[in-house]
């Protein structure tokens, strides 16, 4: 059956809009949905200053722009503002793929790369008080609270990253953990401890976020000696981990048990022609660098595939 693309890849940030710029040179046919932003989570990254590189760091808008005309160069079509509702693989081995308009298109081959969101604290009020001081993103929302304390909940390169980069605007940082230790990358720790802003408080969960309107503190919990204290802030940023964003295809792919899509070293799923990659998938680490390389190696896969040809899984 000919089909609308050669392949179609789900979500545009690093990794899908990576994909692209391989299946374009490649000569396929090539459609990349992306619901919102090009770039995905880092266009909303203030500087990016671990990809190799870039010696002077990058702004994550900057870079995801760069990203968008690579992929557009060699012949991607890039829809933004459209998601994908359903994946469904077809008796003829093509794929017919649900849009969010209600259209449908079809193609080859699928690349899925639909990333991962952030994991909410479940706490009361949290939800409620959404763009009224409750945050997942310094970078978004940072400013916004000039010389005022906030809070952020984490411990890991995130909550740590993120942290240091509210020390621009906030008075103080009250940096929440549930251990008496950050598990961040060391320098990241080191930088962040330097800044005569930041408090740690350890061993602390959060048990609510307080306030009306706005946020006026958050209720924690000491889990050593179980003591319950208001700390007074005008924001809270919750960096505690991610969710991967696999519900479209939990009926379709194999999953680990946080959601997590399983992949081979060929990034390929157990269904011919359906690939994933990037942070959606179970990784070693997620890291810009390696998460682009997970979409060239998807997209290096869907080329031999529809070639028909073999290639040798390494295997774990
Ligand atoms: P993460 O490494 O999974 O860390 C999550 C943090 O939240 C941990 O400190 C965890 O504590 C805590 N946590 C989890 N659930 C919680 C809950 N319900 N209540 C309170 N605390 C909770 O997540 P991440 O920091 O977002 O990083 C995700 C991945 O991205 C990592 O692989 C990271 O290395 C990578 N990353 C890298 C960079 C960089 O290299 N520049 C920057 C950002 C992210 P426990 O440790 O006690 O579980």
């Amino acid at each position: 059956m000919s089909t609308d693309y050669d392949v179609i890849i789900i979500g545009g940030g690093p990794t899908g809009l990576a994909a692209a710029v391989y299946t374009g040179r490649a000569l396929l046919k090539t459609l990349v949905l992306e619901k919102q932003v090009p770039g995905g989570q880092i266009a909303l990254t203030a500087m990016i200053d671990n990809y190799p590189g870039f010696a002077d760091g990058i702004s994550g808008f900057d870079f995801s722009q760069a990203f968008l005309r690579h992929a557009e160069r060699f012949g991607a079509e890039v829809r933004v503002g459209t998601g994908a509702a359903a994946v469904r693989p077809e008796a003829d081995g093509t794929f017919t793929v649900g849009l969010s308009d209600e259209t449908t298109v079809t193609a080859r081959a699928v690349i899925l790369a639909m990333g991962r969101h952030p994991r909410m604290l479940d706490v009361p009020n949290e939800q409620r008080l959404i763009g009224y001081g409750v945050s997942y993103c310094a970078t978004c929302d940072g400013a916004f609270f000039p010389n005022v304390p906030v809070a952020v909940i984490g411990g890991g390169n995130s909550a740590v990253e993120e942290g240091h980069f509210l020390t621009r605007f906030a008075s103080e940082v009250k940096s929440i953990h549930r251990r008496d230790h950050f598990t961040a990358q060391k320098i990241l720790v080191e930088q962040y401890l330097h800044s005569p802003k930041v408090q740690p408080v350890w061993n602390t969960v959060v048990q609510e976020v307080v306030g009306d309107k706005e946020v006026e503190a958050v209720r924690v919990r000491n889990l050593k000696t179980d003591a319950v204290e208001e700390i007074p802030v005008k924001a809270v940023f919750v960096f505690i981990g991610w969710i991967p964003n696999s519900d479209l295809v939990k009926e379709l792919v194999e999953l680990d048990p946080s959601g997590r899509v399983i992949v081979n070293e060929l990034m390929e799923t157990k269904v011919p022609g359906l690939f994933a990659a990037g942070d959606l998938c179970v990784r070693p680490i997620y890291q810009l660098a390696n998460v682009v390389a997970d979409g060239v190696q998807a997209a290096v896969s869907v080329e031999k595939y529809l070639e028909g040809k073999k290639q040798q899984n390494l295997g774990y």
